[in-house]
C-alpha cells in the first residue's frame, strides 16, 4: 500500500536553466506518506535556504498530524479523548470542523478507526466485518468534537484524522515559508495538493496537469493557473485494494463506513484556500457528481472545480484549461 516507496529517499535535483535569477531547483520530500516535490525559481542564495526550510516544515507537520507517529498531537488526542493542545493543532480541528458543517458531514474527521479496520495504510487491507463496521460507525461524528480555546474532547471509541486535510493544510504552510523567504515564484505538489506562488519565469500561466484517474494515456486536462492558488484532487483510484473481484478505495462514505459509492473517478478542486481545498476535493467525491455541482453552485465564490465521471469531464467556468477531451462547462443555474 505504500505509494511509491521507492521514493522514500530523498532525492535532491538542482536542475539550473535559464539566466541565473530564473534557476530552478527541484526537491522531493517524502512524508505524509506520499512523495512531494517543491520547484522553486530564482537564485540559488535565496531558493536552497527556502527550500531547506520548507522541508523542515513538511516533517514539523507530519510529526503534529500524523495518525501513525504516537507521539504527534492528534495520536495523543486520539488516546486521551480530551487534551489541551497547540494553538496551531485547535486552529486546525476548527477548520476541520467548519469544512464539516459546511459540507453536510460528508468530510468528517472522526472516522480514524474506520479507515483503521480497513487497513488503508497497512501492508494488508481488507474488507472488516460489517458489526465492526456498524459499532465503530455509531462512536463516530464531527458533532461530538469539542473544541474550547486548545482544550479539545472528543468521543470514546472516536479517533481523529486529519488526512483528507494535513497536505492541503502543508502546502499552504510551504507556499507561506517559500514567500517569506523571499521566492517569487514556485510550484509545489504534495502527494495530488499543487500549489502555486507567483508566475511562471517569462510570465506564462503554471500548467497544472490534472491526473488521468484511468492512469491511461489517451486523455489529458491541464490546468491553466495564475499564482497564489491550489489545485487538490481526490479519486478513488489513489489508494485501494482488491477483494473478491471488487475495488475497496480509501475515501469513506461517514454514513455507511465504506467506500463511497461515488459516480466521480475524481475531483479537483480550485482555491486560494489550500486547507479547504483538500477537504472539499475528499467531500464532494463523497457526495457524487449531482450533489457537488449542486454544492459548488452555492458556494461558486469560494472555489472552481474539475469533475470526471464515465460520463465525460466537467469543469466550472471561471477555470481555464486544455484538454484533448471536450469539456463541459457547468452552469451557474441549473
Ligand atoms: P489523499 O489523502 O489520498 O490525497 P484525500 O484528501 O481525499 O486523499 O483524503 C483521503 C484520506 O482522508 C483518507 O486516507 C482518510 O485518512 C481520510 N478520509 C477518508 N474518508 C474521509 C471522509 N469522508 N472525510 C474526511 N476524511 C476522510
Ligand atoms: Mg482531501
Amino acid at each position: 500500500m505504500k505509494r511509491l516507496a521507492v521514493l522514500a529517499l530523498l532525492l535532491f535535483l538542482a536542475a539550473g536553466c535559464g539566466t541565473p535569477q530564473e534557476q530552478n531547483q527541484s526537491h522531493t520530500v517524502f512524508a505524509m506518506d506520499t512523495v512531494m516535490t517543491l520547484t522553486v525559481y530564482g537564485q540559488p542564495a535565496i531558493t536552497e535556504s527556502a527550500l531547506h526550510e520548507a522541508e523542515g516544515e513538511i516533517h514539523r507537520l507530519d510529526h503534529l498530524l500524523s495518525v501513525t507517529d504516537p507521539e504527534s498531537e492528534i495520536s495523543i488526542l486520539n488516546e486521551s479523548m480530551g487534551v489541551s493542545v497547540s494553538p496551531e493543532t485547535a486552529a486546525l480541528l476548527e477548520k476541520a470542523l467548519e469544512v464539516s458543517r459546511l459540507t453536510n458531514g460528508a468530510y468528517d474527521m472522526t472516522l480514524g478507526y474506520i479507515t483503521e479496520a480497513w487497513g488503508f495504510r497497512s501492508e494488508k487491507p481488507g474488507v472488516p466485518d460489517q458489526a465492526l463496521i456498524t459499532k465503530l460507525l455509531s462512536s463516530c461524528g464531527y458533532e461530538h468534537v469539542q473544541i474550547a480555546g486548545r482544550q479539545v474532547e472528543i468521543s470514546p471509541n472516536m479517533a481523529v484524522d486529519l488526512g483528507g486535510i494535513a497536505k492541503g493544510y502543508a502546502a499552504e504552510r510551504v507556499m507561506r515559508i517559500l514567500e517569506k523567504s523571499g521566492v517569487e515564484s514556485a510550484v509545489i505538489s504534495l502527494g495530488g495538493n499543487v500549489g502555486t506562488l507567483g508566475q511562471k519565469p517569462g510570465g506564462d500561466l503554471w500548467h497544472v496537469a490534472v491526473e488521468n484517474p484511468d492512469k491511461t494515456k489517451d486523455y489529458d486536462v491541464v490546468l491553466l493557473l495564475d499564482g497564489g492558488l491550489f489545485a487538490v484532487t481526490s479519486g478513488g483510484y489513489e489508494r485501494f485494494f482488491e477483494e473478491g473481484g471488487t475495488i475497496y478505495h480509501h475515501i469513506l462514505d461517514p454514513d455507511t463506513g465504506f467506500p463511497a459509492q461515488s459516480d466521480l473517478k475524481s475531483v479537483t478542486i480550485v482555491s486560494s484556500d489550500g486547507t479547504l481545498a483538500d477537504g472539499l476535493s475528499t467531500a464532494l467525491f463523497v457526495m457524487g457528481s449531482e450533489k457537488a455541482t449542486a454544492f459548488w453552485r452555492q458556494h461558486a465564490g469560494d472555489f472552481q472545480m474539475v469533475l470526471i465521471t464515465e460520463e465525460g469531464i466537467f469543469a466550472t467556468p471561471d477555470l481555464t484549461l486544455e484538454s484533448n477531451r471536450d469539456v463541459n462547462t457547468l452552469e451557474a443555474e441549473p
